[in-house]
């Protein structure tokens, strides 16, 4: 076995990688949303939804609300709030509403609503309100326990595991920076007494690199020395816990305290208004895509997007309108794509995706279906419809070179999907003309 082996237990890393790589449907595979409205009300909203791959049905269709992925019900409705206590006991909620009374609001919870949406409904609204839904069911933090008792670390792991946590163990921690840097943990587990090293000098060592002075930390010891504790706040622990522990309580610490850190670790990685991965987070992304297809030899392909004559949405409907197109495309991308594949924005209109484990003709048919729902999605501004359009440029993990090279022969084929008449997927090939340093926009790693 390899030294890097040895660090992370090899029965916790390979349970994570087969997470990854089966992940559930970015929203849910079971793309049905339940409608309690007026006949007017569910047309309207049956054709938001619809031109994102949604299916809807009214109540009386439904005989099985638990397995839809939400419902919105219109509590103007005869019965609308006696409906919604009912269905709530199987699935969210959302009353379809202008009303925002605080009386209303606590009816409405009292009646089992998870939350309010306005009328007429718009699909930013709509899909922020699906991926709260998300957010319940995928926590996407990660846990990485220092300790040198194997079958403890274990015992954690697998109850931390339960909940959905992300975890890997470390039985030696004189590795804890480099499985930090591997594993990028948005929480420590450290227990104290270890034979290589103590775990508060292990700590106050992570803390030495500014990368890591707000990585939360849970200290974990079997002896209660006077000032033990205050030692450990000092360095900056987050609490302290005595072993031996209490699984519940262990849980329910790291889950506050993880959600926490993730939190924060969004803000610095997003983009304020579309919630997306920023540029330098991308770019981060594709060149762990990078190592680990070399490793794994499991293909991925990269497309950069471009929203096409974004410029005259913005002149002609105004910067706010244009503001709601690029939240509405994010929030399409994120409803289109697998949990897995990796979104950004990649600059001002331009968006970038990694595609995980597919190959650039599986992610052509990808990114063509949703150009297709793009094209089709309805945006109105005072009264007048109009529809967007983006191009896309592609290219495989196959046609090599780093994260630079990569990214600049998929925006030699945006360069040719806009130079052949926009609307259209173009994959990289080697007739393409690789574009001059000078002509990419906005490409360097
Ligand atoms: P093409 O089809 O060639 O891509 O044409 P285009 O008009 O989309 O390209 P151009 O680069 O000329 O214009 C991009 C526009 O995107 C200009 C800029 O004001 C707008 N833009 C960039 N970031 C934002 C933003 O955050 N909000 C809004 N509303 N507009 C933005
Ligand atoms: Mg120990
Ligand atoms: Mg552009
Ligand atoms: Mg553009």
């Amino acid at each position: 076995m390899d030294s890097s082996g040895e660090r992370l237990s090899t029965r916790r890393v390979p349970t994570l990688r087969i997470k990854e790589q089966t992940p559930p449907a970015r929203l849910a595979a079971n793309k049905t949303i339940l409608v309690a409205d007026t006949g007017e009300g569910f047309v309207e909203t049956s054709q938001l939804l619809g031109g994102f791959g949604f299916s809807v049905l009214c109540p009386e269709d439904c005989s099985d609300p638990a397995s839809c992925t939400v419902a919105f019900v219109n509590p103007d409705l005869d019965g609308g709030l006696d409906l919604c206590k009912s269905l709530s006991a199987d699935c969210k909620v959302f009353l379809t509403t202008n009303n925002r009374d605080f009386e209303f609001k606590i009816e409405a919870v009292r009646m089992g609503a998870q939350g309010l949406l306005s009328r007429p409904l718009n699909a930013v609204e709509v899909f922020s309100s699906l991926e709260e839904t998300r957010k319940d069911e995928l926590p996407d933090a990660r846990v990485l326990i220092v300790d040198d008792d194997d079958l403890t670390a274990t015992v954690y792991a697998m109850a931390l595991e339960e909940c959905g946590l992300r975890v890997a163990v470390l039985n030696n921690p004189l590795h804890a920076e480099t499985a930090i840097d591997e594993f990028r943990p948005d929480l420590l587990i450290m227990d104290i007494e270890m034979p290589e090293a103590n775990g508060l000098d292990v700590a106050r060592a992570i803390r030495l690199d500014p990368a890591h002075t707000s990585l939360p930390i849970l200290f974990l010891s079997a002896v209660m020395k006077k000032g033990l504790q205050q030692k450990a706040r000092e360095i900056g622990g987050d609490d302290f816990i005595r072993k031996p522990v209490d699984i519940g309580y262990l849980v329910k610490m790291v889950r506050m305290r993880a959600a926490r850190s993730v939190e924060l670790r969004q803000i610095m990685v997003r983009d304020g208004l579309t919630g997306l991965i920023n540029h330098v987070s991308f770019k981060e992304k594709l060149a762990t895509e990078i190592n680990r297809s070399a490793r794994t030899k499991a293909p991925f392909s990269v497309a950069l997007i471009d929203l096409d004559h974004f410029k005259s949405i913005n002149d002609t409907y105004g910067h706010q309108t244009g503001d709601k197109v690029l939240q509405t495309f994010a929030t399409l991308l994120k409803s289109s794509l697998r949990n897995v594949d990796i979104i950004g924005r990649y600059g001002g209109e331009e968006f970038g995706v990694i595609l995980l484990d597919a190959n650039p003709d599986q992610a052509a048919t990808t990114m063509d279906r949703i150009r297709r729902e793009f094209e089709r999605v309805n945006f109105t501004h005072a009264n007048k419809r109009f529809h967007v359009t983006f191009s896309c440029g592609l290219a495989g993990s196959d046609d090599g070179g780093n994260c630079e090279m990569l990214l600049a022969l998929a925006d030699t084929a945006l360069y040719e999907a806009k130079a052949r008449g926009r609307n259209r997927i173009t994959r990289f090939d080697s007739s393409l003309k690789r574009r001059s340093g000078q002509e990419q926009a906005g490409i360097s790693c």
